[in-house]
């Protein structure tokens, strides 16, 4: 049985509590068979069905919302990676890949994109790592020259999510108005453009779709520039500051479903003439578990309360929000993968299927000792 007193949090309005509830029955009848095999086949098929059944009007502002509402897009993440792993990145994507231009896009590009990634009729992605640029974002080599009235791209991208399947990509690139992290912008660039190349597929433990993407001679119109040129560190940093508290609610999502998967079974299996529940210790595994579950969304839902109230930036609630969420699941899922004995690591089981899954949200946007540097400067600055 879940545990949704959560909700019942002063972090959540009543608006919140029903969208938890609808999104819960429309998992129920469309997430129980996912192919986890033909991962891009399915993230197509689930951008559609996001689309339309109307989950995805809440990656970006638009329609009825002016602005976006983090605690939505967090319980939506948090529901769907209990359910499917490859749900909440399909959803995901769609926020992450279209939020440089629901952020800092001009209204010709808004209305151009927006429409058609809410309602799941394009994929997006978000090109930001290069093989030698990860953690080191300032470092970006990808060059964006002008050239007449537009710009030529060249570089290389790494690590793409969607690549390979995107409609739209959003590239940073280096544009030269000063060394480092002041000398990039970002760009639209369509998926159909023939000058960008998928240089490879990658396969990862838990698979969706991933790529490094080149780009030669890309050659794209002066509109497909985000903001103005040299404004593509602050647009990136700015969309995952809004988007990276979520990464902490998927994992939450994953926690929560190895803490039912280990407490069913804890009841139902019987050792020494008894449940497994009943020995001691699976009892403190149990209580570690549930502990490390709320307190994880104490701080996911307070970076995303945070911000949906006014904050500027979030950049310490969010960074704390994700290093611990992400930690802690990892945690939590190899408790759950414990009790479970040899089950655990059985191929297909759910919680072996979340043991694999849980395990790059500790790596992508900021790997969790990336979170620590920027916890410890934004407590530093603020004096504490
Ligand atoms: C499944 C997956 C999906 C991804 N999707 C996308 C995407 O859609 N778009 C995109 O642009 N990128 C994406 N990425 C890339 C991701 O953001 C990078 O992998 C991440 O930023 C780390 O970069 P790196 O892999 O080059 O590792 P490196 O930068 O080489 O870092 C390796 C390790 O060094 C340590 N480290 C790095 N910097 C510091 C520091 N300052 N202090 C202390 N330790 C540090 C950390 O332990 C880190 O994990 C994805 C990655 C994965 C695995």
């Amino acid at each position: 049985m879940l545990d949704k007193s959560f909700l019942g949090w002063p972090f959540f309005e009543e608006r919140h509590r029903a969208l938890a509830e609808k999104l819960e029955t429309w998992a129920n009848a469309n997430l129980a068979a996912v192919d986890h095999d033909d991962v891009e086949a399915s993230c197509r098929k689930l951008v559609a069905l996001l689309g339309k059944d109307g989950w995805l009007q809440h990656t970006a502002p638009g329609g009825k919302e002016a602005q976006l509402d983090v605690r939505t897009l967090a319980l939506i993440r948090e529901t769907l990676a209990r359910h499917d792993g490859i749900a909440d990145f399909a959803f995901a994507m769609q926020g992450l890949g279209a939020g440089p231009i629901s952020f800092f896009g001009n209204d010709a590009q808004r209305a151009a994109w927006l429409p058609k990634t809410r309602s799941g009729e394009a994929i997006a992605a978000f090109a930001l790592t290069e093989p030698a640029s990860g953690s080191d974002v300032a470092n970006i080599s990808t060059m964006a020259r002008r050239d007449g009235d537009g710009f030529v791209l060249d570089g290389e991208k790494t690590w793409i999510s969607n690549g390979g399947i995107a409609d739209i990509y959003v590239v940073f690139a280096r544009t030269g108005e000063a060394p480092g992290a002041k000398g990039l912008s970002a760009f639209i660039v369509e998926g159909s453009n023939p000058r960008l190349k998928i240089a490879e597929r990658i396969a990862v433990i838990a698979p969706h779709p991933l790529a490094r993407i080149r780009f030669e001679n890309c050659r794209v119109s002066a509109d497909a520039l985000i903001g103005k040129p040299g404004e593509g560190f602050k647009i990136a940093m700015g969309t995952l500051d809004v988007f990276r508290a979520t990464v902490g609610a998927a994992a939450l999502g994953f926690a929560r479903r190895a803490f039912a998967e280990t407490a069913a079974r804890a009841a139902k299996r019987h050792l020494f003439g008894a449940p497994l529940g009943n020995l001691q210790m699976v009892q403190g595994h149990i209580a570690d578990m549930a502990v490390e579950i709320d307190a994880a969304a104490l701080l996911v839902y307070r970076a995303a309360w945070a911000k949906d109230s006014g904050a500027a930036r979030v950049t310490r609630e969010a960074a704390m929000a994700k290093l611990y969420a992400t930690e802690a699941a990892q945690r939590v899922i190899d408790a759950a993968v414990q009790i479970h004995g040899g089950d655990g690591v059985r191929a297909g089981h759910p919680v072996e299927n979340l043991y694999r899954e849980i395990r790059a949200l500790r790596i992508y946007e900021g790997a969790s000792d990336v979170q620590k540097v920027v916890i410890a400067r934004a407590v530093a600055a603020a004096g504490s």
